[in-house]
């Protein structure tokens, strides 16, 4: 079946997600206002997935686009798919409702379509602290995210989220979580970076043999905000084989990167707060790349983590440590 801007991937639990979602998170200097027009912008355009998270600090703002293209007559409540995510400062079981009221007041929505456990690890906030830094040493906690999971599964029980799931977890953590005694629902989906240089094969194979939805975050080589990601790291958008492969289709890079991940049957989230990317990005429903361009992209996996957040790396949790 061809792939359009409409296709929706059935969860294991009978719910459906978009298979290309809009990436909200941005850089703290740039102006939150960008994230709710490029929000508008993109619903206008025809996409129906947004990313978001507490941690971005931008909830309020895609809580006001969504609600203004409800009010507007674009799309109905039902027909947006929104994902929330429950930050490492909230897993403390009595926190973890608190983080989930925080966002759906910041919101202004009813309910959530996916809410994420953000990271396997817990985290605390130094004293004095609202918000962790990364100029800041973090304080690492020791709450076990199964436990943080049955607030998920309550939530889901009383209609608040659809759907629940997990992010940046290995295949160990996501046995843990599949082997946890009295589990009620499982994580629809793990929602980890992937693209050219980390193609996640191994982690896709678990997770579909788990019927486990692998989602994508830095498909187009992720933010490079310098407070997360190392600058010396190639510029994936920059690699000459992509360039390439983009040539003989007369694609832009951005295109095939995108494309490359969506054909492997994973869930592609893409941000952009520019109209023309925006529109750009939606011309990966309009080609198919070939199975040897599929393998030659295959080819640029070095497994590269450009979100390692090496701060983390003492942390029990910390999930990269394992090959995937
Ligand atoms: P992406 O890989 O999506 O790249 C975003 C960058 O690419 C921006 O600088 C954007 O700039 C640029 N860009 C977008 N389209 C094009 C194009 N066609 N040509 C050239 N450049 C382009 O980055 P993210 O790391 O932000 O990942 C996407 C989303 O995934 C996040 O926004 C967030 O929602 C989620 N995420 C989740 C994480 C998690 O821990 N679960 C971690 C990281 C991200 P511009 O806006 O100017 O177009």
């Amino acid at each position: 079946m061809a792939l359009t801007k409409d296709t929706r991937i059935t969860l294991n639990d009978g719910n459906t997600m978009p298979v290309l979602g809009l990436g909200t998170y941005a850089a703290p200097d740039v102006p939150k206002i960008q994230a709710e027009e490029a929000t508008k912008i993109a619903i206008d355009l025809g996409y129906r997935h947004i990313d978001c998270a507490y941690v971005y600090n931008n909830e309020v703002q895609i809580g006001n686009a969504i609600r203004a293209k409800i009010a507007d007559g674009t799309v109905r409540r039902e027909d947006i798919f929104y994902t929330g995510k429950l930050y490492s400062t909230f897993f403390n079981p009595v926190l973890a409702r608190k983080g989930f009221e925080k966002s759906i007041q910041d919101l202004q929505l009813d309910y959530l379509d996916l809410f994420l456990l953000h990271w396997p690890f817990s985290l605390k906030l130094a004293e004095g602290e609202e918000s962790i830094s990364p100029d800041k040493p973090y304080v690492y906690d020791n709450v076990d995210f199964c436990d943080t999971w049955e607030v998920l599964e309550q939530l889901k029980d009383a209609g608040l989220v659809k759907s629940i799931g997990v992010s940046n977890f290995n295949k160990r953590q996501l046995e843990r979580l599949l082997s946890k005694p009295g589990l009620k629902y499982k994580p629809v989906c793990n929602q980890v970076e992937c693209h050219v240089y980390l193609s996640q094969s191994k982690l896709q194979a678990y997770c579909k043999s788990k019927d486990i939805v692998l989602v994508a975050y830095s498909v187009l080589g992720s933010h490079r905000d310098k407070d997360w990601v190392d600058l010396s790291t190639p510029v994936l958008l920059e690699d000459p084989v992509l360039a390439s492969v983009a040539a003989k289709y007369n694609r832009s890079p951005a295109e095939v990167a995108m494309r490359f991940v969506l054909q492997k049957g994973i869930v592609v989230l893409a941000k952009s707060f520019s109209v023309a990317r925006l529109k750009q990005n939606l011309g990966v429903f309009d080609f198919e790349l070939k199975p040897e361009d599929m393998e030659t992209l295959e080819g640029l996996n070095k497994n590269l983590h450009y979100g390692a957040f090496k701060e983390m790396k003492q942390h029990p949790e910390y999930p990269f440590h394992e090959e995937y």
